[in-house]
């Protein structure tokens, strides 16, 4: 593993360094977004350049990179996850427990030992049991001089408020699909009709879209999902079903509509996030009218909203479906 190229948070790094170079490196930061956004990796790169015993300040004048050497021991070590002041936690099956948390108090409180912090990372802490969180609270309250603890989450909603409060917290966006698969292209070398598929179909999130590129030998184009082709309305509860199963389908079927809206608008193909299946949409949009797609757009959003405040998933996206369905004899475009 390498820490050596992180896209995309470019203003989160240079915050992360700006504290490293001022000596003003906090005692504990929630790092938080989505899953796949790279989070870890900027972590790991944040606790390395602690420790860097080469540390690469800015300089505005050369293009070095800022940040860990990469080279020295302790970088090495870092990364090999053999440095003495340096541990990450994970959930030990589906929970980080409390004795995980105790482990970390009886180490964090010594002085380093080769580097200049204590750096501990703790991954997914949305899955602290209720007992490890108020563990862990006693060492927030009064975290010892000399360490740092980066705890990195995928949903801070599932964090006590006690902990959000005494972190520091560095919000993690995933990327604007376009800016992605233009990274996708320069990275992998795949043209950017794929680029762009591999980039929809993860939200921008850029993790998640270089391990599809690194595992999957061939990226298939998307499929057009079937609520956009059908026409028969009584295909809707299988349809529901299906997209029931996977609810994150909801942002796959945003992209898809935006895209018809888009065709409907006549604007440049070059914009569509599924460029390549522009002839067959250019079909379906034939079906529906500008409002529509408008209207199914707000629908698809109130819908994610409704599953969000725990409404009976299965039902909200029967409704949706029922709703978003184009209705026999609609070939007008006003
Ligand atoms: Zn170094």
């Amino acid at each position: 593993m390498t820490t050596d190229s992180i896209f995309g948070h470019q203003q989160i790094q240079s915050q992360l360094y700006n504290a490293i170079e001022t000596g003003r490196i906090a005692g504990a930061y929630l790092f938080v977004g989505m899953e796949g956004l790279g989070k870890e990796k900027v972590a790991l790169d944040f606790a390395q350049s602690i420790n860097c015993l080469d540390y690469q300040h800015n300089a505005p004048s050369s293009q070095e990179k800022r940040g860990a050497c990469q080279q020295c021991l302790s970088c090495k070590k870092t990364i090999a996850g053999n440095h003495p002041d340096f541990a990450i936690t994970r959930p030990d099956g589906s929970n980080i427990k409390i004795d995980q948390i105790r482990s970390i108090q009886s180490q964090i409180v010594f002085r380093p030992l080769e580097g200049k912090r204590k750096v501990y990372l703790l991954t997914e802490v949305e899955k602290m049991n209720l007992e490890a969180a108020n563990c862990l609270l006693k060492t927030l309250e009064e975290p010892p001089a000399e360490s740092t603890l980066i705890l990195v989450a995928n949903n801070m909603d599932a964090l006590l408020p006690t902990i959000r409060s005494r972190c520091q917290i560095l919000s993690f966006q995933p990327m604007e699909v376009r800016d992605l698969a233009k990274i996708l292209v320069n990275q992998f070398d795949l043209d950017l009709g794929k680029a762009m598929v591999v980039s929809a179909r993860t939200q921008g999130a850029i993790g998640k879209a270089f391990s599809i590129c690194q595992t999957e030998e061939a990226i298939e184009v998307d499929q057009v999902p079937e609520i956009l082709t059908t026409l028969d309305r009584l295909s809707a509860f299988r349809i529901a079903e299906y997209i029931s199963e996977t609810p994150e389908m909801l942002d796959q079927l945003l992209t898809w509509y935006r895209d018809l809206l888009l065709i409907h608008q006549q604007v440049n193909p070059q914009l569509l996030t599924h460029q390549q299946n522009f002839s067959q949409l250019k079909k379906i949009v034939r079906n529906y009218s500008r409002i529509q797609l408008q209207k199914a757009i707000e629908i698809i959003l109130e819908t994610k909203n409704r599953i969000n405040r725990n409404v009976n998933t299965n039902l909200a996206i029967e409704v949706m479906v029922f709703n978003i369905l184009p209705r026999p004899n609609v070939t007008n475009n006003p």
